[in-house]
């Protein structure tokens, strides 16, 4: 533990190298173009003692741009929390688009909600309170739901990535975009293992294992992406 970097006991450590940088990309062209929404959403999150969960705001600046890419209109979400990543993606999809958002806490989620209200949006959202794996199973169920999710957001229950992984390719389109956040865990995944806090390590190694896993998947097309705490972008391609 002697060795452990400073930043390993931040619980959402900066992955460039310099904050200064981070702070640079932040002021010049993230903050300016965030939408008021998104803002006051951050702004009621920040006293929660787990506000790091929050999407950070570059990374969501992407996720708006390639919902908008792909024209998303039905899109899954795994991991509420307050909502800042669900709030992003409800104001980048059509009036008549649909969030099927998951979370195993409604509490938080209400959190966000009079700001979701107030922005116009909550009627794109059903929020379903509920672990996962076993809301993804009962969707399969209805064969009218495969092949016709536009985009997901993956931000829980990290151990269970691959199995997620494997019902969205079900469910997502070819062409969907589907995105995994925390792949490269506070920049640990490229540290030795004796640095690694020991209640980080057991996360650590299925991170590494999903990155691996996933990049030989040829289902899709990947792009691991250091913007917050990394984002493995994933494009179902057959
Ligand atoms: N995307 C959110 C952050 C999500 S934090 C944002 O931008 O703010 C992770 C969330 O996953 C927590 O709210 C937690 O309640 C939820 N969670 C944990 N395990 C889960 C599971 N098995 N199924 C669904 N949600 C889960
Ligand atoms: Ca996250």
């Amino acid at each position: 533990m002697e060795h452990t970097p400073k930043e390993a006991i931040k619980p959402n450590p900066i992955l460039l190298q310099s904050e200064d940088l981070y702070e640079y990309i932040l002021e010049t062209s993230v903050y300016p173009r965030e939408p008021k929404p998104l803002k006051d959403l951050r702004d009621a999150s920040a006293s929660h003692p787990l506000a790091f969960f929050g999407t950070s705001p570059d990374a969501a600046q992407l996720m708006a741009m390639l919902l908008k890419l792909v024209n998303a209109k039905k899109t899954i979400e795994i991991g509420v929390f307050t909502g800042y990543s669900l709030l992003t993606t409800a104001l980048n999809i059509p009036d008549d688009g649909k969030i099927i958002a998951i979370d195993v806490n409604r509490k938080s989620y209400e959190i966000g909600l009079p700001t979701i209200q107030e922005a116009g949006v909550e009627h794109k959202i059903n929020f379903i309170e509920s672990k996962a794996l076993p809301y993804l199973d009962k969707l399969l169920e209805n064969q009218e739901n495969e092949g016709s999710f536009d985009f997901a957001f993956v931000d829980a229950d990290k151990d269970n990535y691959w199995n997620y992984h494997e019902r969205l390719m079900k469910l997502c389109k070819i062409g969907a975009i589907i995105i995994y956040d925390n792949t490269l865990w506070g920049g640990m995944v490229a540290w030795a293992e004796e640095s690694v806090p020991a209640a980080k390590r057991k996360l650590r190694l299925s991170t590494i294992e999903f990155n691996q896993s996933i990049t030989a998947d040829p289902r899709v097309e990947v792009s691991l992406a250091p913007l917050g705490d990394g984002v493995m972008i994933c494009r179902r391609i057959s």
